[in-house]
């Protein structure tokens, strides 16, 4: 029977890390030379997260084919090789609009639609097809047992068992087990009553998992076990760590891969986990470190920049350098001198400004990637951020003095970046049209899209061969129009989308590394694979900081 299932469900608080155990296991799983599927089911009602705001939910996590999907996506991807896609994410929104759908189009026959059959059934079709033939699918629910919104997905993971067999489904909660300082002690009653909530739906946990900061020892896990109704190997702690690549080595110490492989009948040998540890090893003890200061406007929110975050710390695995971020709010810099902007960027050896939407703080943004060009500190731009270097170098070095982008000045004598009017799709067979008063949702460009480097160019050097292919997600794109005026003043277009002629990186000379990217590096980087661009600018980044 393939596949097995593992549905992930989380107990008492949100934010324990339900993604980051189910990319764990993920990972354990194929040490074991299992192949993996993950997915994730989000209650929410919104159709994808896509028109979501990052300073509620964290960043928009964009897949190869386009699915702007959780953030969690992006630990599944990093810490495994599943293969990601626009099944890999449904919402409740998604769930209820192919109904409703389906319903609209008769297919009900007149039916009376209700949520137990209908809407259970469409989730059980979403994680059927979720994730491919694969021999594990690991499949996450999100929310907290006990929310009204998640009911629908646990009643459908409940029937799930008697669909394919209890040997072929398991369920794994993670709860959290607090430590009471006054008291000096654990305690384990939030778990009792989240576990005793999923049992009265029906699930009876096989695997609970605590989230502590301290390892639970034989008596609390025998406690667990009493009250949770299983047995006291199937208790695990889930101990916080210094880093989220310690995640899976710590839950294999704790024998959780083992006791998964046994209680879902597969027989692999012990897992492989040297690459693991090895690098966990550059993460904890590395030999150089390096301050980059990060441009943006989510800056108070980490979870915003999520990837960016990781992707910064593959580059430095990849130079052995522990990378220090020093998050800058991009509005703040927009009344400094000059003497204080310089204090501010002092001890900061690369600067970096991420993608974004909306005006706010656009002109900070500009000053920074114009102290970075013109005192030669290392500058790499992505989606937002290159269009803003576009912008300045029209300004400031074509002399195109109001230079700007459509979206934050539509008045603008010169639209350096602007909104494509019209396009006809890769299939050449119909022309798409748009304009400001399009409506949001579903008008960007999503996905991975192919481009082709110029030789000799950072971005060549940086990669190593002639054709990449990099994930997107923007509405606007550098105007064609402007090109040769500014490669006439130095500026250099070293990557181009080979069949739309569009521009996707822009470098200059004389300087020791000053890249901007349309597309979205940090979504493809893994701390076994780090990203290339990122391996070179926090190389050139280390490099500023000796010379
Ligand atoms: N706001 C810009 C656009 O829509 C950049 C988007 C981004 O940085 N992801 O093109």
């Amino acid at each position: 029977m393939k596949p097995k299932y593992i549905f992930v469900t989380g107990g008492v608080i949100s934010s324990l890390g339900k993604g980051l155990a189910a990319a764990s296991l993920g990972a354990l799983l194929e040490a074991r030379n299992l192949t993996v599927g993950i997915q994730k089911l989000d209650p929410y009602l919104n159709v994808d997260p896509g028109t979501m705001s990052p300073f509620q939910h964290g960043e928009v996590f964009v897949t190869d084919d386009g699915a702007e999907t959780d953030l969690d996506l992006g630990h599944y991807e990093r810490f495994t090789n599943a293969k990601l896609t626009k099944k890999s994410n449904y919402t409740t929104g998604k769930i209820y609009d192919e109904v409703i759908t389906k319903e609209r189009r008769g297919d009900y026959l007149g039916g009376t639609v209700q949520v137990i059959p209908h809407i259970t059934d469409e989730i059980k079709r979403c994680i059927r097809r979720g994730t491919g033939d694969v021999d594990v699918a690991l499949v996450e629910i999100g929310g907290t047992v006990g929310d009204i919104e998640s009911q629908p997905f646990l009643e459908a993971i409940r029937q799930f068992r008697y669909d394919i067999g209890p040997e072929n489904v398991l369920y794994m909660h993670l709860t959290l087990v607090p430590y009471i300082k006054a008291a000096e002690e654990l305690k384990t009653k939030p778990t009792q009553h989240s576990v005793k909530e999923l049992r009265s739906i029906g699930i009876q946990p096989d695997i609970i998992l605590c989230r502590s900061e301290q390892p639970l020892n034989r008596e609390l896990k025998a406690k667990i076990s009493l009250f949770c109704n299983l047995p006291p190997e199937a208790v695990f702690t889930a101990l916080d760590v210094e880093s989220i690549y310690e995640v899976p080595l710590s839950l294999h110490h704790e024998g959780l891969d083992d006791k998964v492989v046994s209680l879902l009948n597969i027989w692999t040998g012990a897992p492989r986990l040297g690459n693991w540890e090895q690098m966990l090893h550059k993460i904890k003890e590395p030999q150089h470190e390096v301050k980059i200061g990060i441009v943006g406007k989510y800056t108070a929110l980490k979870e915003s920049y999520k990837s960016l975050n990781e992707a910064l710390v593959h580059g430095g695995i990849a130079n052995n350098a522990r990378v220090n971020l020093d998050y800058i709010d991009s509005e703040q810099l927009e009344e400094l001198s000059a003497e204080k902007l310089e204090a501010r960027f002092s001890g900061i050896s690369g600067i970096l400004v991420p993608g974004g939407f909306g005006n706010r703080g656009i002109e900070g943004k500009i000053k920074a990637i114009n102290y970075a060009r013109t005192h030669k500190i290392p500058m790499f731009g992505i989606c937002l951020g290159m269009q803003l270097m576009a912008v300045e170098f029209a300004r400031n070095c074509a002399k195109l003095n109001d230079a700007n982008s459509s979206e934050f000045n539509p008045e603008t004598t010169y639209p350096i970046i602007y909104l494509m009017k019209e396009w006809t799709t890769k299939d050449g067979s119909q022309t798409v049209t748009q304009n400001e008063d399009t409506p949001k949702g579903g008008t960007m460009r999503l996905g991975a899209h192919p481009c082709q480097l110029a030789p000799g160019s950072h971005a060549r050097q940086a990669y190593d061969t002639d054709n990449i292919s990099e994930r997107h997600r923007h509405r606007y794109e550098f105007n064609n129009e402007y090109r040769d005026i500014l490669e006439a003043s130095g500026l250099q277009i070293t990557g181009t989308h080979a069949d739309r002629k569009l521009v996707e990186i822009i470098e200059i000379n004389e300087h020791p590394w000053y890249l901007g990217c349309q597309f979205h590096p940090e979504f493809t980087s893994k701390p076994m694979k780090p990203h290339p661009l990122f391996v070179a600018f926090i190389k050139a980044s280390l490099e500023q900081k000796q010379s």
